[in-house]
């Protein structure tokens, strides 16, 4: 038995009982912006053990006209307050954000499954992002004079307005970061916000919209509203001035042609099924522990996580041995403490997709090397680190967006090979590429067709560099975030 499950802290019923406060669920609850009527109740369940955590309002149409009239009767005077007011603001949800991080992070493993050193990643991203848009959104957002038509006798200004209210539609996958760090720049820029939030990590972006209400944030200027993405979601979008959406490609689309439909403008955030690839002379410890965390940071459920890799034939063997060996021992457990490597799955329908891919995989040729078994001994959807290899053209694995804990490796003979087959997808979210020479990395990584490629990194040097634009490529995405293209999402 490779894998070796971490001791539970606490039985797992046991543990989750003693973890939830029911106090706090409540106070979150009635932060939700709800219309007049009776509400049926969306029972939200622990990944951990499948047991119910608490129960959500499953909003409706009305809701979310409440919840956009709520945030547009704000929106003049959340404009007109100053930046420093409105930084001010945001650094101390920073500074209570760190100081509280225990609260949320048991939430935030309560409603994912993750282990808590990828929650955590959660607090350090957004803390950096609500530091950084504090600092430089006034700069950032400075009018620009411009070069005028006839120089000296005309003068030209750009200015940047908020564009009113903005509605914000995030998965479950990173609950805190999605639900906070692109609305902190749309807030800096006098927008208002509406967020909708998926109804499996709804305490999660309740507990942050209550965080920035203690930091001082006016009420009305982020109200939140629960439920079913069919349902409320299209509500939301048909009345907000600006869609920000995060989630999949599938929905991405519905999304987008809302906003056409009403002509508003629209972010998109979609999936990706991306590529790290191994240089001949790469630093192959580093690469295998690269990739360990790129694969199954997050039980492989991260927007960036990488999903294929590719290998100089040269290094194929002893990276495959070592990279199966770190795969096989990882502690994988449902502790709410830092002894475990990887949670779970957050939910039945991730490990049935999972399973599926597998499945196929296996069924069309493909080889297992590691992994490719669920471990019900530790929960409901804990799903091993799985690696395999002989995945084709043909298998689902291959070209399809997984989401899990799975991962195919390949061998390439040249440098071009590696590249069109990083290239060969319709993606463009994420990538990677691991070499000793610098150089080299950068001028493969700008022929890579992806709006982010890490050089001896998965994903965290890209996606923590804030001030730099980050966002997907083909069916990746629409507009990037971070940097200054942030805050012109509002
Ligand atoms: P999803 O598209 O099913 O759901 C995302 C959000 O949209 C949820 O809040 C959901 O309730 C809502 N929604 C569902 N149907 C809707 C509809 N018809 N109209 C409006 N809203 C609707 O996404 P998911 O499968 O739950 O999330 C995982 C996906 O998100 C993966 O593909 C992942 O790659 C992607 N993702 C992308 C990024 C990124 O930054 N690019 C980040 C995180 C996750």
């Amino acid at each position: 038995m490779p894998i070796a499950p971490t001791p539970p802290k606490l039985c797992y019923n046991e543990a989750i009982g003693l973890a939830i406060d029911r106090q706090l669920l409540a106070r979150l609850v009635s932060r939700i912006t709800l219309a007049p009527g009776a509400h049926e109740q969306i029972p939200v369940f622990a990944p951990f053990t499948a047991t119910e955590l608490g129960r959500i309002p499953a909003g409706r149409e009305c809701d979310a006209e409440a919840a956009v009239a709520v945030a547009r009767a704000a929106q003049p005077a959340w404009a007109a307050l100053p930046f420093a007011g409105r930084a001010r603001i945001f650094l101390r949800f920073h500074d209570l954000l760190l100081a509280r991080q225990d609260e949320v992070l048991d939430l935030i493993q309560l409603e994912t499954g993750k282990a808590r050193r990828h929650a955590f990643e959660e607090i350090l991203d957004t803390a950096v992002v609500a530091r950084y848009y504090s600092r430089h959104a006034a700069h950032l957002l400075r009018p620009r004079r411009r070069k005028g038509a006839l120089p000296l006798l005309t003068k030209t200004y750009e200015l940047r307005s908020p564009i009113g209210v903005v509605g914000f539609i995030v998965p479950w996958n990173y609950p805190l970061n999605l639900a906070v760090t692109d609305a902190v720049p749309a807030l800096m820029a006098g927008n208002t916000a509406v967020l909708k939030p998926d109804p499996q990590t709804s305490f999660t972006a309740l507990w942050a919209v209550d965080l920035l209400l203690q930091a001082g944030l006016p009420a009305g200027v982020m109200p939140v509203v629960t439920g079913e993405g069919p349902v409320v979601g299209p509500a939301v979008g048909e009345r907000v001035d600006y869609l920000m959406f995060t989630g999949s490609t599938r929905t991405g689309r519905l999304i987008a042609r809302q906003a056409a439909d009403r002509l508003i403008g629209c972010s998109l955030e979609l999936g990706g099924k991306n590529p790290l690839v191994v240089l001949a002379d790469a630093d192959l410890e580093a690469a295998v522990d690269g990739a360990t965390r790129g694969c199954f940071a997050g039980g492989g459920q991260v927007c960036v996580s990488m999903e294929r890799i590719y290998v100089d034939q040269a290094i194929f063997q002893p990276f495959l041995a070592q990279f199966v060996e770190r795969a096989r021992n990882l502690k994988l457990g449902a502790a709410l403490d830092y002894s475990v490597e990887m949670g779970s799955l957050t939910s039945g329908r991730q490990l049935a997709t999972v399973e599926d891919h597998v499945r196929d995989a296996l069924e069309k040729g493909a080889t297992l090397q590691a992994g490719g078994r669920r471990r019900p001994d530790l929960g409901p959807y804990f799903y091993e680190p799985t690696i395999l290899t002989g995945v084709r053209p043909g298998m689902k694995l291959y070209a399809e967006e997984t989401f899990g804990p799975v991962v195919s490796v390949y061998a390439f003979a040249t440098e071009e090979e590696a590249l069109q087959l990083a290239n060969d997808t319709p993606y463009g979210l994420n990538a990677s590429v691991w070499t000793r020479n610098m150089r080299r990395g950068a001028q493969f990584a700008a022929r890579i067709r992806a709006g982010s490629v890490n050089v001896n990194e998965a994903y965290a040097a890209a996606w923590g560099s804030v001030d730099s634009p980050i966002g997907g490529m083909k069916q990746s995405g629409l507009r990037p975030r971070h940097g200054a293209e942030g805050p012109s999402a509002g």
